[in-house]
């Protein structure tokens, strides 16, 4: 939806820990780049139960549905405080539920790999020179995540269970998404499951064999996840696109993120079967570093230029975004999570500064 004045609105809900430091610093480059596009802040997790004592409140919920797409920082506290009333639960009840409020079932991480980062990733360098980038598409709704969970007592034991459940038109959904991706880059696309044990598995692989189908051009291959997980770190240029369900995509996106440098660096997009798309960071709220200006901002700008590109079909503001940041690093710029010693590290309001002055 737009404003009344017809421009481009987005929702911002920056959250907790380093979500409103480099949200701050998204805004900044937004102003920059497309300072016609229209922007409202809301609450969510810890932030928001602060002032409503409720996670994702219903004040959120509105601003949301009347934007044309959302820019979304982190949420949670420090594990330490876990059991609190503002941190318990935080994540579940805020990204989890925001996620299913927009019925997101895709989510796409980018991992790319910068020539000037090759020194600090943990890949020999022929391994790393060969990376160019490795786009996971992550199923979101589906799996253990949101299955029943229970914990129980039986003769004395305790008892847990979380149950794993997928149907055939949500893996369809994120299939049809991944082929047609694959399609138009390599051609190549990897579906990773657990089809020797897992029924969900079984399911999904047989509905990524059918769709194969419809998609000639896409030489669809199939790999275990331990496998993958393996593959990623041995051989990480032999993927370019990989599909997998919610709970592997969370693991395997964040070991994907570790070989070109830091999770810092690591944007993510979520839609809907509509398009509707929600754009983050894949990290979280990063407690341990919050409000000591060294996060480093690449994942929120980047998230930006994503969702400039995909909701609000700006490409050469996204391309701009992107550009800066590596010749931002190509001149030397580090952030403290991707620096050699930290004497020698820029803030995250002084990287900003730098991209600001590229664009
Ligand atoms: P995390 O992703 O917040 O941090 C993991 C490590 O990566 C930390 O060492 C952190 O300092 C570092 N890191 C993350 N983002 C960074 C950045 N931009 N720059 C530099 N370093 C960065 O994961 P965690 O520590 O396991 O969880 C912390 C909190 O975040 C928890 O409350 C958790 O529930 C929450 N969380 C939220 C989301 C989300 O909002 N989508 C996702 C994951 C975790």
């Amino acid at each position: 939806m737009n404003t009344p004045s017809n421009k481009p609105h987005i929702a911002i809900l920056a959250g907790d820990g380093i979500g409103p430091e480099v949200m701050q610093q998204a805004l900044r480059v937004l102003e920059k780049v497309a300072p016609d596009v229209s922007y409202t802040h809301g609450l969510i997790g810890g932030a928001a139960y602060a002032k409503y004592q409720q996670h994702f409140p219903n004040a959120t919920k509105e601003l949301i549905d009347q934007a044309d797409a959302v820019l979304f920082g982190s949420v949670g506290g420090p594990i330490q405080a876990a059991d609190s009333p503002q941190w318990k639960n935080c994540e579940v009840n805020s990204i989890l539920a925001l996620r299913n409020h927009l019925n997101l079932s895709v989510n796409v991480r980018p991992a790319k790999f910068y020539s000037a980062l090759a020194d600090i990733s943990p890949l020999k360098n022929h391994l790393f020179d060969a990376c160019d980038e490795i786009l996971i598409y992550r199923e979101l709704l589906g799996d253990i995540y949101f299955g029943e969970k229970r914990t129980f007592e039986v003769n004395g034991q305790m008892v847990a269970e979380d149950t794993a459940t997928y149907t055939d038109d949500q893996i369809k959904a994120i299939a049809q998404q991944a082929f047609t991706c694959a399609a138009n880059r390599s051609g190549k696309l990897t579906s990773v499951d657990k089809a020797n044990v897992l029924d969900t598995s079984k399911l999904w692989r047989q509905v990524f064999d059918e769709m194969a189908k419809d998609f000639p051009q896409v030489e669809l291959s199939h790999m275990l996840v331990d496998n993958c997980t393996m593959q990623l770190i041995l051989n990480p240029a032999q993927f370019d696109v990989i599909a997998t369900a919610n709970l592997f995509g969370d693991i395997l996106s964040d070991a994907a993120s570790a070989l070109p440098g830091s999770l810092g660096m690591m944007p993510s997009a979520s839609f809907n079967d509509a398009g509707f798309g929600l754009y983050e960071p894949s990290g979280g709220s990063a407690p341990d570093i919050a409000g000591k200006d060294i996060a480093n901002p690449m994942a929120q700008l980047l998230s930006l230029a994503m969702l400039l590109r995909h909701s609000l079909n700006r490409h050469p503001e996204a391309l701009a975004i992107e550009q800066a940041i590596e010749q931002v690093l190509n001149s030397g710029h580090r952030t403290a999570d991707i620096g050699h010693n930290a004497s020698d590290t820029t803030g995250t309001v002084a990287f900003t500064d730098q991209v600001i002055q590229q664009l």
